[in-house]
């Protein structure tokens, strides 16, 4: 009885894989999607809003004014791009907001739907526009490639054998919320923080490039800051963003083989 229940059970989890499958952006990567979209965005919404309600906003209005000055910019090479590869459809419901909070952390994050908040302890190694450009489009791409979706997704059929997100949501909102917060990079505040597989990583700099490059900042400059962040990685206590991004010489080394791609986008006119 057991047995064909685990049985039940696994052909469940396989049929839930094969019906919910989606395609990376750029990469045409096949990805487990079991989540509807319209239940992220709505989840990220109300994440979102709960954030910033218990977080402090900068009141440096110069460093508020560049993180939505560079989101902005950012928002709409993503917007061009997906137009260009008639996949606009893909970004439908997104409400695009950058939100600059004050806080020692060295972290910067983007759930579903384009809600980005950057974290002031970041700005010391981001040190400019371009740096920050390459954080935020770095963060971006993760949501564009619905890499959060995907985390949430494994995370769901590891603990809970691919229930349904709404009975899970229902039974455990406690452990559906913690599955959230650290699959898009907020680990710290439930306590694990899982880094973004390496796959996932590639990807967010292969994207990110793009779109740092057509909102006009150098990408050669997203080298300089990765080698920065690497720096930090001896620290007593390694920044919150290095724990989800682990930077290594492959890493920085793939970056460096991707420039010429992401420097034809950087050339042309806007
Ligand atoms: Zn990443």
């Amino acid at each position: 009885m057991k047995a064909s229940r685990n049985c039940i059970r696994i052909v469940g989890a396989l049929f839930l894989f094969l019906v919910s499958c989606s395609t990376v952006p750029i990469t045409g990567r096949t990805q487990l999607d079991l989540i509807p979209g319209s239940t992220m965005l709505a989840m990220s919404f109300q994440e979102y809003n709960e954030f910033l309600k218990s977080h402090k906003l900068s009141t440096n209005p110069e460093q508020t004014q560049m993180v939505k000055r560079v989101g902005e910019r950012i928002q709409r090479a993503v917007e061009q791009y997906f137009a260009q590869n008639q996949s606009s459809h893909e970004l439908d419901g997104y409400g695009w907001e950058f939100n600059l909070v004050e806080s020692d952390e060295v972290n910067a994050w983007c759930m579903s739907g384009g809600k980005v908040v950057v974290y002031t302890g970041i700005l010391a190694i981001t040190q400019n526009e371009a740096g920050l450009a390459t954080v935020m489009g770095h963060e971006i791409a993760h949501a564009v490639a619905k890499h959060g979706n995907e985390r949430m997704s494994q995370g769901l059929l590891a603990q809970m054998g691919g229930t349904a997100l709404s009975v899970a949501l229902a039974q455990k909102p406690q452990q559906t919320r913690g599955l959230w917060m650290t699959a898009f990079g907020l680990g710290a505040e439930v306590g694990v923080l899982l880094p973004y597989s390496r796959l996932q990583e590639t990807e967010a700099d292969h994207l990110g490039l793009i779109f740092m490059a057509m909102a006009g900042y150098d990408p050669n400059k997203a080298v300089d800051f990765w080698q920065r962040m690497s720096e930090k990685k001896g620290a007593k206590s390694p920044p919150e963003f290095l724990s989800t991004h682990p930077t290594d010489e492959t890493r920085i080394r793939k970056i460096k083989a991707l420039l010429p791609e992401a420097m034809q986008y950087y050339a042309r006119p806007r």
